[in-house]
């Protein structure tokens, strides 16, 4: 096949950069991980995206995981077109703020109130100052290689022990910040209990990605979601699940009516927002009463509960609750992954997949079950870089690094997914 024209996505990055810091709004958009140039696109239709120079992919990244529908999905169009006849914001209540705050506290139920803030990070960071204000404890639990946005003192590296304390993982956080985070690894049982066991009187909250996306994919193994929550209610501490991408993505309930494990509060973003900057938390009635203005735990936001994107969102979380939406996609999204490991079979490559829902994880790797951060650390990058490369050129958009999850829409549909596998043939060909 031959190159595809480029030209006018690398004219724009050269001009970005010199506005931008390396080009690109969110460091996650740059080519780092894979060499290149990042492309920029102009539109996206349903499974499909068009960049500046008119190619045509089909996406998997799907905005980093908001559109579970698909680009410009018409009832999501139709709802923003709505609101925008009435008016952008009041910086006042809404009735529409109800009605999502009602059907998030519906489809999860351990959510019993419920507040909307901007963004995924803001989602995180305002869980844990809840769960501190209610317990009057500062130490935070969070596990190697999950991702909660950019939380100062959640922007920990992999701690060398269980128990060893975090070290900064990015300039600019004040070490102290830090010192008040435990970083264990993910899936470890055992130096889980053994942290517990040593400052569970100390510990304020546990905040997990109940199934990794940010290391790849990675579930969590048996018993070690059930683990957290029997401590956490032993040491009265309390249990945040960060279902930032997992909420509304592996499952209507998410990941925790997906592993029946039932966390004290829930962060929230992505696919609520229905393609609009949103995110949530939530939890138990009690422990949200701690927020402004009934509690002392101070949280507000200019533009929160932005109609705008609370129109997309409810236009979003209506068309999911659709009979059938998830066993169609979870059934969509096992067609790709079984097919991509039959190829890559094929070709003589070390391969596996992971998938739940419309959330899938692949890896260049020879090992049947990864679920430790090391195991996908030891992936092979170089030949993922390649395999990037000529499924891009080959007209298929994957998350432009070897660490991140991929995402099918309800708009893939068996043609997009064949044309997938078919372009992964000679991916997979070309990257042996
Ligand atoms: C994306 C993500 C966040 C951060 O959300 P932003 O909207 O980018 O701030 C937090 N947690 C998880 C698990 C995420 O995937």
């Amino acid at each position: 096949m031959s190159e595809k024209l480029t030209n006018r996505s690398a004219a724009l990055f050269e001009e970005a950069k010199k506005y931008i810091p390396g080009g690109v709004n969110s460091p996650v958009r740059a080519f780092r991980g894979v060499g290149g140039n990042p492309l920029f696109f102009h539109g996206g239709e349903g499974a499909w995206l068009t960049d500046e120079d008119n190619n045509r992919y089909i996406d998997y990244v799907g905005a980093w995981g908001p559109l579970i529908l698909g680009h410009r999905h018409p009832d999501v169009i139709e709802a923003l077109q709505t609101q925008l006849s009435h008016g952008l914001g009041y910086g006042a209540s809404t009735e529409a703020e109800v009605t999502i705050a009602k059907t998030i506290c519906k489809l999860v139920p351990s959510i019993e109130r419920v507040r909307l803030v901007t963004s995924g990070t803001e989602a995180t960071m305002s869980a844990i100052r809840v769960a501190r204000g209610y317990t009057r404890r500062d130490k935070v639990v969070k596990f190697e290689g999950c991702y909660h946005g950019h939380v100062d003192g959640l922007l920990v590296k992999a701690g060398s022990g269980a128990l060893t304390l975090g070290e900064p993982d990015s300039l600019g956080v004040p070490k102290s910040y830090t010192d008040q985070t435990f970083v264990l690894p993910y899936n470890d049982i055992e130096a889980l209990e053994k942290l517990f066991e040593a400052h569970g009187k100390e510990i304020a909250c546990i905040i997990v990605e109940p199934v990794a996306g940010n290391m790849n994919m990675v579930p969590p193994v048996p018993g070690f979601l059930e683990k957290m929550r029997e401590l956490c209610d032993h040491y009265k501490s309390v249990l945040i699940f960060d279902e930032v991408m997992t909420g509304f993505r592996v499952a209507l309930g998410g990941a925790q009516a997906h592993y029946n494990v039932t966390p004290d509060m829930t962060a929230l973003g992505k696919v609520i927002g229905g393609g609009l900057p949103v995110g949530a938390f939530g939890g138990k009635q009690e422990i949200m009463e701690m927020v402004a203005p009934m509690g002392a735990v101070y949280q507000a936001g200019t533009l929160a509960g932005s109609p705008l994107a609370v129109a997309a969102g409810m236009a979003m979380l209506n068309a999911i609750q659709k009979p059938g939406f998830y066993d169609a996609l979870n059934a969509r999204t096992l067609a790709l992954t079984t097919g991509l490991k039959e190829r890559a079979q094929a070709a003589n490559i070390p391969f596996t997949s992971h998938q739940i829902g419309g959330m899938f994880g692949c890896f260049f790797s020879g090992e049947e079950n990864i679920h430790r951060f090391e195991q996908v650390m030891a992936c092979d990058v170089e030949t993922f870089k390649k395999y990037f490369h000529h499924m891009l050129q080959n007209g298929v958009y994957l998350a432009p690094s070897a660490f991140e999850a991929g995402f099918v829409s309800a708009a893939h549909g068996d043609d997009e997914i064949q044309k997938t596998l078919d372009a992964a043939e000679i991916a997979f060909a070309a990257a042996s």
